[in-house]
Parts: structure tokens; sequence; C-alpha cells
């Protein structure tokens, strides 16, 4: 820790760094900071850097307005897009109450939390995101809603392109700050593309969506577009996904590689998809937060809107890849339910709560879905066992409010935090008259 500490102090005074950008996250999953001097840093890792917590968004209550953020000196990077001129560092935060207790609101600390109960299990858990969002030429828009920047759609090469250009930059930027990725390309709706991280453990790829979302960000600034998360921004074109995939590994082994099982998935493979299967209705409320989450989840265009899982099935919940031969340390599934605009930290501490509660009690896994699961009449669905997830946010969080293992996993604070700040979202949607109503109604009635 020491020798972490001195390297990021040394760097700072070779590299000439004007600004450290501390980094956390809010409840909500927007990136916070406060930008301290260099000299300020030493008495950081010290000390914590004291900040007033209560306007965060769910971070402390009233009573307890104090909090320390501590630098991770492992997160130490130098901002790409912060100039020749000043240049400007950051490193994520761990947030503490004065008296040094991990603060009950910061993801960051619940993730780590839930790592440490599969740490004592023998587990470690990694992810990798496939991160999709749209590029539009500015967040203002007319009656035609959001313009894309292209007319383009799954894998196309645009000539000349903007998305093209964006992706190289974006992906540059990102391998400069130490984020590896896997692939990149141009998705199914116009000016929607998809990135994806090389897999690491959560925590990594936690704090690397938060960074991969800023970086998208900046460079969509610096090539005059607009980058955006949101969930469902075109109603005619698909939604865009934070698909992960996720598996444990027990030191080098990954534990969900049986050469002998069905599609040379273990035991506890199957029992962490039935955990993710069984528990998928109550921390969608985490994994899809916003009213606008539900509207990517139930038209189709490859969400998932029911709880399934399946090999080679595109409409499943969870879908189980196979492994090239000979690369069983690959072992992993995906689960295609969350979307881009998740907080990942606590997202990442739910799937990961309910797949171990799955080989904890030993659940067992349904039949795999064989069918395009959109196609089947509702009948049919209810007859092969197939549980729908939430159709809006309020559904899901009666679900969540019901649920014991979110309420574990999340902590009481954020727990409630969640269920009330989600509440006023759906009731200030819910007030809404909205253009659709107008139109079908106004004339003829
Ligand atoms: N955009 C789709 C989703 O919302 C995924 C499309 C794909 O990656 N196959 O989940
Ligand atoms: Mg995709
Ligand atoms: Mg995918």
């Amino acid at each position: 820790m020491d020798k972490q500490r001195d390297f990021v102090l040394r760097t700072i005074e070779e590299r000439g760094v004007k600004f450290v950008r501390l980094w956390f996250t809010d409840v909500v999953g927007t990136l916070k900071m406060v930008a301290v001097a260099p000299a300020e840093v030493e008495g950081a890792f010290a000390e914590g850097l004291g900040f007033d917590g209560s306007a965060i968004e769910g971070f402390s209550r009233a009573y307890e307005a104090d909090v320390l953020a501590h630098p991770d000196p492992t997160t130490f990077q130098i901002l790409p897009w912060r100039g020749e001129v000043d240049p400007t560092a950051r490193m994520f935060c761990d947030i503490t109450t004065p008296d040094g207790q991990p603060a009950a609101a910061d993801p960051r600390h619940v993730l780590k939390r839930t790592l440490a109960k599969a740490a004592d299990r023998g587990f470690t858990f990694y992810t990798h995101p496939e991160i999709e969002f749209y590029l539009l030429k500015s967040s203002k828009y007319g009656p035609k809603g959001p313009q894309p920047v292209d007319a383009a759609g799954y894998f196309d090469n645009v000539p000349g392109g903007t998305a093209h250009d964006f992706r190289r930059r974006a992906v540059r930027m990102l391998e400069d700050l130490g984020i590896s990725v896997e692939f990149s390309h141009h998705e199914a709706g116009p000016g929607q593309n998809e990135i994806d991280l090389r897999y690491a453990d959560a925590l990594t790829t936690a704090d690397n969506i938060m960074t991969f979302r800023t970086v998208v960000k900046e460079v969509a600034i610096e090539q005059g577009v607009y980058a955006t998360f949101m969930p469902k921004p075109l109603a005619a074109h698909p939604g865009s996904g934070m698909h992960t995939h996720l598996s444990l590994f027990e030191g080098d082994t990954n534990a969900f590689f049986d050469p002998a099982g069905q599609y040379q998935l273990s035991k506890i493979g199957r029992q962490f998809v039935a955990g993710l299967l069984t528990h998928a209705p109550e921390i969608t409320a985490v994994t899809n937060q916003f009213v606008n989450s539900y509207k990517r989840l139930w038209t189709g265009d490859e969400a998932p809107s029911y709880v399934t899982w399946g090999h080679n099935n595109r409409s499943a919940l969870v879908r189980v890849p196979l492994y090239k031969p000979g690369k069983g340390q690959s072992a992993r599934v995906e689960y295609r339910g969350m979307d881009s605009a998740a907080n990942p930290y606590l997202a990442f501490s739910l799937l990961l709560a309910a797949g171990l509660k799955g080989i904890e009690e030993g659940y067992e896994l349904p039949p795999e879905a064989e069918n395009t699961v959109w196609e089947l009449t509702e009948v049919e669905r209810r007859a092969l066992g197939y549980k729908p997830l939430p159709s809006s946010l309020d559904r899901a969080l009666g679900l969540m409010e019901e649920s014991e293992l979110v309420a574990e996993t999340l902590g009481e604070q954020v727990f409630n935090y969640v269920l009330l700040n989600k509440r006023r979202e759906w009731s200030a949607y819910r007030a809404q008259v909205t253009p659709y109503e107008l139109e079908s109604n106004l004339e003829i009635l």
C-alpha cells in the first residue's frame, strides 16, 4: 500500500500533475468528484479528505453528513483528455464516516462487502461488460425525437462516418487509462455503438465502467456529438443493454467449467445460473433502474422480457455461450437483462449475491428455453413456466421491497434510499400526460 502511495506521489511530481481528481459514485450511479491540489494528496492518503456528503444522492443521513474520501492509490491514472498544459489525474475513493467506518451508502463498499462474502467461500468474481450507447447529433431534440449521427446498423462499416472515428478515439483513450477493450462495433440502432471491455475482477470492472462512461462523454464533446447511455432513447429502435459475462474462479481455476457438463457448464455454474433466474425479478429495480429501462425490456429487439436461460438463445435472460475447445478458463455466463444506465457496483453486487444464493441453496436449473421466447403466446409461456421480468419500474420496486436478498446485499440505508428515490421517479412519471395519450385520445374523446 505504502509503495503504491509513494508511486502516486512520485508520478505526480515527475509528470507535473496539477490537479488530482478524487472520484466516487453516488447511489444512483452518477460519478462525483472533488479536485485537489497535488500538495493535498499525501494528507488525503493519510487521513482522507473530508466533505459534506448530505447533498449527494443517497449518501448521508443529515445527522452523519460529514464523510471522508480515501483515494485508492491502485486506481491512479493520468487523464488523457485533460491536457498537455495542466496534467490531471484521478483516483477512485472509498468513503468512510469520520470514525473510519465504511459509509453505508458508498456503492463501492457495497460491492467490496459482497466480494468479501464470495471470497469467504473461496470465489473471485469476474465480469466482462458489453456496453451499448447511442451517438446523437445533440442532446437537444425536436418533435421527431433525438437525431442519431448515422443510419447504420449491426456491424456496419460506415465509411467516413462519425461512429468509426469515435470508437477509435474512445478505445485509444481507454487503453491509455489501462482499460483493455476486447472489441467494438456499430450496433443495430442508427448511431448505436457497442464497446466490450476485457474481463477483470468485478471491482475493477465496475470502476472501469464509470471511467468508460466519462471517456465516452468526453470523446463525444471533443467530436461535437452527444453520447447517451439512456436505456431506450428512440422508441422505434433497440435499447442500450449492458450484457455482462460473469464467472467465478477458485484460485486459478474457473469454477464454471466442467468438460463433462452440458455446454461444459459445471454444477456450480448451473446453480449460479439458477440463482440468477430465481432472483432476477427482485433485483431488476437495480439492474434496470429507470422508468425508461422498461421500455427497452418490453419491446423485443434482443432485450429479454422473460426469465429463461439458453445456449444460443438471444431472447433468453441468461445465455451460456459455447467455449472454444481448450478454452475452459473462459467459461462464463452472460446476463442480458441489465442496461447501460445501471449503477455497476450495486448491480454486480446483486448478480453475485443471487448466484451465490443458488450455490448455497443448491438450486436446480430448469430446462433451457429453446424457442424464441417472444414468439410464444402468453399461454405457451405460462405452460413452460417462463416468468416475466417486471413490466414497469413500479412492479420492480414492489418485488424489490419484498426481497430479503436485496435488503441484505445493499444494506438498510441503500435499500431504503433506492426504494424512496425510485418511488419518487415513478410518481412523477405517473402524473405525466404523454404525447401518446394526447394523440390517441384528444380528438376522439
Ligand atoms: N440492444 C440489445 C439489448 O438491449 C442487445 C443487442 C445485442 O447485443 N445482440 O439488450
Ligand atoms: Mg450488443
Ligand atoms: Mg451480448
